[in-house]
């Protein structure tokens, strides 16, 4: 049975065929733990645990490895450690641990591997380094950037021209960047906040932290090789993170490719859920079993994965009482879980 996604990449749905069958290899970009997970959130990982199901049993449990990062060193969890007084340690393992509590109360199975990008700076220094001498990134006042101008088809992914990538960068123009949309691949760390030795000096010696791109090309050269099946994540990622993530991860592999289909899905729900947490949503009560059940009748993807044996019906009711906790109907949620648009198994 051929399963169809929709690539991100080619902008089109396409025929599924994993590079080896032996080892489908999955990588869904995970939370930067420095907050609660939102609805939206909770919807993203719930959207790509049932790929994981359905992966699963088209080539077999022993078959998938599917990963899923923790981002435990970003600007934003220091910046939330520092607005709340905790200790960063303190922050990410009490949001992490939130984390795990959230996604096992979507009925979510967890990742086979869970890395962390504070177990990963070895070889982002590593790779950083090869970006360096393969021309691709450059020192500047102690941070080192990745130069867009030294990869052609760099916005390949977003599709944007260069003035839209410029536009995204997600911190102002520091002056030392040659180009607007040159990003951060290192930068110097002061004492205060988290830190390693690299080779690029700067007033605390060589002291400095990774931007947030570099942490997953690490993980997945880490964990799934130079080239894996699917990059996921929400529709949010993939400008600037993922065409980031493409650029180092193919510029540091000599071309190879990084995920050969990119899948992100939409947040299609209503604007004032994006702010709800999903942990405030949790709580016991009776699921809205019949409202399920209409869904499914009129839903053709949920019937085809009920026919392939994947019994979502646990995240379905936690994703309706998350919906009917908050006065909202069941469907509203569910109709953009099955969404076809996010994958479909026919
Ligand atoms: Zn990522």
């Amino acid at each position: 049975m051929a399963i169809r996604l929709y690539n991100t990449l080619s902008r089109a749905k396409e025929d599924f065929a994993p590079i080896d069958a032996a080892n489908v290899r999955v990588y869904v970009c995970g939370p930067t733990v420095h907050d609660f997970a939102h609805i939206g959130n909770g919807r993203a990982f719930t959207v790509f645990d049932v790929l994981y199901r359905l992966l699963r049993s088209e080539y077999g449990a022993a078959h998938v490895t599917y990963v899923r990062n923790i981002t435990d060193v970003e600007d934003k969890i220091n910046a939330a450690a520092a607005e709340r007084g905790e200790t960063i340690r303190a922050l990410t393992e009490r949001t992490t641990a939130a984390f795990h509590a959230d996604m096992a109360a979507l009925g979510n199975l967890p990742p086979d591997i869970e890395p962390r990008a504070t177990d990963h700076i070895p070889r982002m220094i590593a790779m950083i380094a090869t970006l360096i001498a393969g021309g691709f990134a450059y020192e500047a006042e102690g941070h080192v950037l990745f130069s867009i101008a030294a990869m052609p088809d760099y916005g390949r992914l977003s599709r944007k021209n260069l003035d839209e990538q410029r536009e995204g960068a997600r911190v102002e123009v520091a002056p030392y960047k040659r180009d607007a949309g040159d990003f951060v691949l290192w930068k110097p760390s002061p004492p205060a906040l988290p830190g390693w030795d690299s080779p690029w000096q700067n007033q605390w010696g060589g002291r400095g932290r990774p931007g947030w791109h570099i942490e997953c090309s690490a993980m997945t050269e880490a964990h799934l090789g130079e080239t894996f099946d699917i990059h996921g994540g929400g529709l949010d990622l993939i400008f600037p993170h993922h065409e980031n993530e493409i650029a180092q991860s193919v510029c540091a592999h000599g071309g190879a490719p990084l995920g050969r289909h990119a899948g992100h899905q939409r947040h299609r729900h209503r604007r004032e859920d994006r702010v709800q947490l999903v942990h405030q949503l949790r709580r016991p009560g009776r699921p809205g079993d019949d409202q399920i059940a209409d869904h499914r009748r009129r839903r053709q993807p949920a019937r085809r994965l009920v026919a392939r044996g994947i019994d979502v019906a646990h995240q379905a009711r936690a994703i309706s009482r998350l919906a009917q906790n908050r006065g909202h109907h069941a469907t509203d949620l569910l109709v953009v879980f099955y969404d076809e648009d996010d994958f479909s198994g026919h």
